[in-house]
C-alpha cells in the first residue's frame, strides 16, 4: 500500500494518522521465503516536524511461518515490529538510500508500506527458531522427528562429536 504524502506536507506540524495494509503474503529474503500467515493493519502516525522531515511512527503485529531450526516443523513466529523513522524529505531519493542504508521506502511523495515493513522485518529477524525450547529435533540415523516419534537409533542422544570418535573406533574394528 502507498501512501500519498503530499498532504502532510503542506503545513508544518500537521499530523496523519492512518491504518495501513501489508500486501506482501510471503517474506523473501537471502534465508528463503517464509510465508505470512497472520497480519494486523499497520497503525502509522506521520507528524511533519517542520523543515521539510516526517516523523513515521507506528505498530505491527504479524506471524511468520519459519522452520524450526532443529526439526524444521514450521513455528508460526510472532513478530512485533515498532517503527520510528525519520525522512527529510529535503534529500532526494539517491541521498536517503545513501544516507540511511536501507530499502528506499520513499518513492517521490509516496511512502510505501510494503518496504517499510520489509526492512523491519529483515532487521527483527530471528537468530535461531525452535518449535518449543526443548525441541529434541532430528534423529541423525533415521531423519525421524524425535518429538512426534521415538526410534532405536543409538547415536541419538549422542554429542555428534562423540559420534565422530566412534565412527573410527568402528572403522578399526572393520579393519
Ligand atoms: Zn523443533
Ligand atoms: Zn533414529
Amino acid at each position: 500500500m502507498l501512501i500519498n504524502l503530499t498532504e502532510v506536507l503542506t503545513r508544518d506540524g500537521k499530523i496523519m494518522e492512518m491504518d495501513a495494509c501489508l500486501e506482501m503474503e510471503v517474506f523473501q529474503s537471502k534465508l528463503g521465503s517464509f510465508p505470512i500467515c497472520r497480519k494486523e493493519p499497520v497503525h502509522l502516525k506521520i507528524t511533519n516536524t517542520g523543515n521539510r522531515i516526517l516523523q513515521v511512527k507506528g505498530k505491527a503485529e504479524l506471524e511468520i511461518v519459519v522452520p524450526c531450526d532443529r526439526c524444521l516443523d514450521d513455528v508460526h513466529y510472532k513478530m512485533a515490529l515498532e517503527i520510528e523513522k525519520e525522512i527529510d524529505m529535503k534529500q532526494s531519493g539517491e541521498d536517503r538510500i545513501k544516507a540511511l542504508d536501507e530499502h528506499c521506502y520513499i518513492d517521490g511523495y509516496n511512502l510505501d508500506v510494503d518496504k517499510l515493513l520489509y526492512g523491519e522485518i529483515l532487521v527483527n529477524w530471528p537468530l535461531r527458531v525452535l518449535c518449543k525450547e526443548d525441541c529434541k529435533g532430528i534423529c541423525n540415523v533415521c531423519g525421524i522427528n524425535l518429538n512426534h516419534e521415538t526410534c532405536e537409533c543409538e547415536s541419538t542422544d549422542l554429542d555428534p562429536r562423540m559420534a565422530k570418535i566412534r565412527d573410527i573406533f568402528s572403522k578399526f574394528k572393520e579393519v
